[in-house]
């Protein structure tokens, strides 16, 4: 641990401890056993770190860009320099293998990378005017501050693909991050006061959600919520919003369909599909929540795949060898094990796993696969958030695109086949804001992830991720000589 944990929270530059003297137990989700606390924040905190972001936005809005990346091109160094002791505390509070935590911390990093760039290309716009003695101007400028709620499965990716675009439009920041994951927040808060971020830019609040999260919709200093979590918290987030008329972005749940053509290279399906589904023990939002095969390779692809999942190893995330980690907590393996024996129970046939494992005492659920699904079982239409995954047979590719987009979520899509007109038309019909071709991973800072549908609004990453931190000030000048 590298922080005192009995001040956890950062306001105005310093870090301070909570008000009211209450707690968050942070657990290491592969053997329930306490981490460390740190000190819960409420209202009371989060008005001050309002009032400080607030007072630090001029300055910080009008440096140059330039002079904003510089402290994001530093912190991109500094947390590649940490990427070890980042990772391991990243798998220790929530549960991820240690490989997959040095990924996250690289993915994490590259978004301070990529806003480092993209700061300096925030470009305005000049319109040609329909009259003579006029000058029309586009300026952007940054919205203000910004409050930013983090979801635990990626503890540090999605803090820093909200806190490095807002900085480097010129926006200041609250933090929010999970109660369950705190920790690692914290340490990339660190890396910015180590770098010389100046007072009150970014400001770090954890603690009791609702009364933090009714303190930011309720102030009018705040002009932009950017969320990540469940779809459930972005619907209030959106009501709340109202109260103030915030700008909003929502990156909510996801079920993300994986279509596998009679004419795929099923090996390549098999391991994407694993990799997809089982990776982060299948706690992303992005994580594939169905699968859908031609029946004509149906047998071939549910063989190959119940024998690469056997062969999984589960476990505590801080060995090396292992392959899927424990679910977050109690309620998470609920949510599982609650999937899988109603969907049992409705005729589902469970290929392998199908229970609960005890190793080391956590929260762990065995890699599973079940065939024989329905519609009507919750798997198919429930975000799971765990390591289940449910097979259906489709014969033709208009069922199969129809079944995929019958679903509220707009996240990601996924479908393998090496018929490149196939690959276009299927996904030009796929109601999804995120489409992988023979690809699971299409998450990188470069690019714009984001979803439709009550998947969300709005894009992070990409040049259209900085967008969202930014107002267009139209301007219009008449020049007095020219008629
Ligand atoms: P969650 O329960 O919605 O929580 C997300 C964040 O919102 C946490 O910081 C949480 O705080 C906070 N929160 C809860 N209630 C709130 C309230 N009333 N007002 C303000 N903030 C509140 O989601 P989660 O379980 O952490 O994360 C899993 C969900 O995130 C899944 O649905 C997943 O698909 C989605 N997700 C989406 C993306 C994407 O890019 N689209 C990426 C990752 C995850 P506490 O932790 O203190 O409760």
């Amino acid at each position: 641990m590298i922080v005192d944990t009995t001040k956890g929270m950062f306001i105005n530059g310093d870090w301070v401890g909570s008000e009211s003297d209450s707690w968050i137990e942070v657990l290491n989700p592969a053997t329930r056993e306490k981490i460390t606390e740190i000190p819960s924040g409420s209202d009371i905190e989060t008005k001050k770190a309002i009032q400080a972001a607030d007072q630090a936005f001029t300055e910080w809005a009008e440096k140059t860009a330039r002079e904003r990346s510089t402290y994001l091109y530093k912190a991109y160094n500094l947390m590649l320099e940490r990427k070890e002791k980042l990772a391991s505390l990243l798998t220790e509070e929530q549960g991820k293998p240690l490989n997959e935590a040095r990924g996250e911390i690289e993915f994490a990093a590259s978004f301070l990378l990529w806003y480092a760039e993209e700061a300096n290309r925030v470009y305005g716009e000049m319109i040609p005017a329909s009259k003579k003695n006029k000058r029309l101007w586009v300026v952007p400028k940054p919205v203000g501050v910004v409050a930013a709620i983090t979801p635990w499965n990626f503890p540090a990716a999605m803090v820093t693909r909200k806190v490095a675009p807002a900085l480097a439009a010129g926006c200041t920041v609250v933090l929010k991050p999970a109660e369950q994951t705190p920790l690692s927040a914290i340490e990339i808060v660190k890396i910015f006061e180590e770098v010389g971020l100046p007072k009150g830019v970014l400001n770090l609040v954890a603690g009791d959600p609702e009364k933090i999260g009714n303190e930011i919709m309720e102030s009018s200093t705040v002009r932009l919520v950017t969320f990540t979590g469940s779809t459930r918290v972005g619907k209030l987030l959106m009501e709340g919003a109202a109260k103030t008329v915030k700008k909003l972005s929502l990156e909510l749940g996801g079920h993300a369909p994986l279509l596998v053509f009679e004419d795929a290279d099923l090996d390549l399906a098999v391991d994407q599909a694993i990799a997809s589904k089982y990776r982060n023990c299948g706690q992303t939002c992005i994580c594939t929540n169905r699968i859908y095969v031609h029946s004509n390779v149906k047998e071939q692809f549910v063989n190959k795949l119940e024998q690469k999942v056997k062969a999984l190893q589960i476990g505590a995330g801080s060995e090396e060898t292992v392959d899927v980690g424990p679910l977050i907590n109690e309620e998470g393996l609920a949510k599982v094990k609650d999937q899988v024996q109603d969907a049992t129970s409705k005729g589902a046939e469970v290929k392998t796993g199908g229970k609960q494992w005890e190793g080391p005492g956590g929260y762990f659920y065995e890699p599973t696969i079940l065939a024989n699904v329905t519609d009507e079982m919750k798997i198919m239409s429930q975000e799971t958030f765990g390591p289940v995954v449910p097979v259906q047979v489709f014969n033709h590719e208009e069922e199969a695109v129809a079944a995929a987009n019958n679903t509220d979520y707009g996240l990601a899509a996924f479908l393998f086949t090496k018929d490149l007109d196939k690959a276009i038309t299927v996904m030009e019909k796929l109601e999804y804001g995120i489409i992988g071709i023979n690809d699971v991973f299409p998450g990188t800072a470069e690019a714009p992830f984001g979803g439709i549908k009550q998947s969300g609004l709005g894009k992070e990453g990409g040049h259209e991720g900085i967008r969202e931190f930014l107002e267009m000030k139209y301007v219009s000048v008449a020049v007095a000589d020219k008629k």
